[in-house]
């Protein structure tokens, strides 16, 4: 099995003013210390790009961005584009967050587009996927996630998918509920997504792709979630707001 170094991703969501992220940016900075061993995302909400942008300069912590849109420029009140997110050296980009898909009617359509416009950017994108609740209950688990793993990555040849894509398997059930995926459930579902990309990429992409676990990780529950075989890092909402707790999960996912 090839080494898949473990990426840990801070979600913050719409928290943490442009002050707050740059508190959190120095204690989490010290909570850190030298430890490499993975890739770290912290992922702002917009108005703080900027700011943490220069702060991380010289860390080895790199910058997300919440979303991408698929134009360069225009009348699209709202979005932001390829071009604003790279001035600020934007790295990686979440993309089809359950939030955005069940709020603001984003579909495996448009979450195909925004793939596409970031990694035409030469962006890393996130793609989330995962079945709620209601869909776990009716046994639909593998048709959810397998659609939404096709469908936001559809148009893209096997000769064209770059390793820099992410998968993040994120049960909506599990997302700021304080209900985790047992480390099991979750492994058997990453272990499905690592059989689809075969399917559709081939094996050699199928085997270097990182496929992150979300869904209310903390610092107590991470090193046995990343400890399963096809667990490869975590998106993290909740805990991620504390630069402690974050760091821990940082910690665990050696
Ligand atoms: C998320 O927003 O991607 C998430 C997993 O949130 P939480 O960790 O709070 O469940």
């Amino acid at each position: 099995m090839p080494f898949r170094k473990k990426v840990i991703a801070a979600n913050w969501k719409m928290n943490k003013t442009t002050a707050e992220a740059a508190q959190f940016v120095s204690d989490f900075k010290i909570e850190l210390g030298d430890e490499t061993h993975a890739d770290v995302v912290l992922v702002p909400a917009f108005v703080a790009l900027k700011t943490v942008s220069d702060l991380l300069t010289g860390t080895g912590i790199k910058l997300g961005a919440q979303n991408i849109f698929w134009e360069k420029s225009g009348a699209f009140t709202g979005e932001i584009s390829a071009e604003m997110l790279r001035e600020v050296f934007v790295r990686y980009v979440v993309i089809g967050h359950s939030e955005r898909r069940q709020y603001f009617g984003e579909t495996n359509a448009t979450v195909n587009k925004r793939v596409k416009a970031a990694l035409a950017a030469h962006f890393r994108p996130i793609l989330c996927i995962g079945e709620t609740l209601a869909e776990r209950e009716a046994g639909k688990v593998e048709e959810i996630v397998v659609s939404q793993f096709r469908e936001g990555l559809a148009g893209i040849s096997e000769a064209e998918i770059p390793d820099e894509i992410i998968i993040a398997y994120e049960p909506v059930w599990a997302i700021g509920t304080g209900k985790t995926a047992t480390p099991a459930q979750a492994q058997e579902v990453h272990a499905l997504i690592r059989r689809t990309a075969a399917g559709v990429f081939g094996e050699k992409f199928a085997e270097k792709l990182r496929i992150q676990y979300g869904g209310s990780v903390k610092g107590a529950n991470s090193r046995e979630l990343m400890g399963q075989p096809d667990i490869d890092g975590a998106l993290v909402g909740g805990a991620s707001l504390d630069p402690r707790e974050f760091a821990l999960i940082v910690k665990n996912s050696v």
